[in-house]
């Protein structure tokens, strides 16, 4: 068999509703506690999108699946099935937008329910109905905090999760009793992940793009500037692979004013290093988060200040919008509030959140007319005709998700 390589090649998104367990399950899988800014250890919520990898492996003689190199069962050698690469959403309600961005990254997702409350709760369906329309498929359902619950509160939480996902994208999920606080059953995920979620056919020869999910400044403070490091963009290949060496092209990129002009203009630099967790590649593909390091001016990527972009070689990329002209399909009702609200359709005027890939924007309707509705954009996004948009609406202090468009113009 060829040595695999040491990248992930498919990205699982965690998700649901706040305190389900969501950053326990990703540390009981991988070893890695995702909520590593301090705003989030303080608040307790996951505020950016965590990420963190792991090895499937299979005990050669006993068959348990496990992701460490002897058997937990037999201590028996286990060999490697597949790296896979976890995107811990956050589940509290404000958080939408970052949830979506995330979900632009994911092949495929682990709906992780709490068996201790009764289901759904907001997020659980708020969540799922971003899958939905995002068009991710490929869905394990986790029933966890099981050491919470006694036999008949299980099995009544698992009638609630059945009658709740009839007639959605997850009616066929499993559904797997976990306790990711005493990492119980863990085994059996991992093999319902070998089954139920494969690594998507990839298209090697396709031109390479990254969409962006966060963008550092790894330098530390007072570094002097010879010793100064570039840019770092970090996010997901959906397509093609990059090479060190290669010159790119980041859209929407950045906002300047030339003879009383304003516009964006987009940067190109060079990718000077590849990193998929610890390791570095020389090439990489779909899989995992990338760390993409450049030669940009850290200035312009620090605080996640690139985040939403796309990136392409050079004259490779959709065109930037600030306009954008979609057909709209939209929910009957608000999932993600305690009381489900009917969706008026959009009126010319009204303001929106968006969300296309990795971006986040604001817009403002200039015409709504039946199904189609021309909306003005805050940020410029750099996306195709044909591509999907997630669209939320202000309810009181909230965004909540109210369906999507797909962009014609
Ligand atoms: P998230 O908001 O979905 O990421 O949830 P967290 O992983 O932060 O977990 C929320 C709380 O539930 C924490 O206090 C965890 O310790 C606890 N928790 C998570 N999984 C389990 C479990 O399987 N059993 C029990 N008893 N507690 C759990
Ligand atoms: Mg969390």
């Amino acid at each position: 068999m060829a040595r695999k390589s040491k990248q992930p090649e498919v990205n699982i998104g965690m998700v649901g509703h706040v305190d389900h367990g969501k950053t326990s399950l990703t540390k009981a899988l991988t070893g890695v506690w995702t909520d590593k800014h301090s705003e989030e250890l303080r608040r307790g919520i996951s505020i950016r999108l965590g990420y963190a990898d792991c090895e499937i492996r299979r005990c050669k003689n006993c068959g348990t699946y496990t992701t460490k190199k002897r058997c937990p069962n037999c201590l028996g050698e286990t060999e490697l099935l597949r790296r896979v690469s976890f995107v811990d959403a956050p589940g509290h309600e404000t958080l939408m937008a970052t949830m979506l961005s995330g979900a632009a990254l994911m092949d495929g997702a682990i709906l992780v329910i709490a068996a201790n409350e009764p289901c759904p709760q907001p997020q659980t369906k708020e969540h799922l109905m971003a899958l939905e329309i995002l068009g991710i498929d490929k869905i394990i359902i986790v029933q966890n905090k099981i050491d919470l619950v006694d036999d008949e509160q299980a099995m009544e939480n698992y009638e609630q999760i059945k009658e709740f996902v009839k007639g959605t994208i997850a009616e066929k999920a499993p559904i797997i009793p976990i306790s990711a606080h005493h990492e119980a059953n863990i085994d059996v995920l991992l093999k319902a992940i070998e089954d139920f979620i494969p690594t998507p056919k990839r298209d090697e020869k396709a031109e390479p793009r990254m969409y962006v999910a966060r963008s550092f400044d790894i330098n530390k403070p007072g570094t002097d500037v010879k010793d100064l490091k570039g840019g770092v963009l970090g996010g997901a290949i959906i397509q093609g692979v990059f090479k060190v060496g290669d010159e790119i092209e980041i859209r929407p990129g950045i906002k300047v004013t030339e003879e009383n002009k304003t516009f964006w203009k987009p940067l190109t630099t060079k990718i000077v290093s590849l990193a998929s967790g610890n390791t570095m590649l020389k090439k990489a593909r779909p899989g995992g988060l990338i760390g993409v390091g450049t030669k940009l001016d850290p200035y312009l990527t620090k605080s996640d200040a690139l985040s939403g972009s796309v990136v392409g070689l050079p004259g490779t990329l959709p065109p930037i919008r600030d306009k954008i002209t979609i057909k709209v399909n939209l929910l009957d009702r608000v999932v993600g509030a305690k009381e489900e609200l009917k969706i008026e359709p959009l009126r010319t005027g009204e303001v929106l959140m968006l969300n296309v890939g990795t971006a986040t924007t604001a817009g403002v309707i200039t015409s709504a007319r039946g199904e189609i509705a021309d909306i003005r954009l805050k940020l410029p996004i750099c996306a195709d005709i044909g591509d999907r948009v997630a669209i939320s609406r202000r309810f009181g202090s909230r965004w909540r998700l109210i369906g999507y468009g797909t962009i014609e113009g």
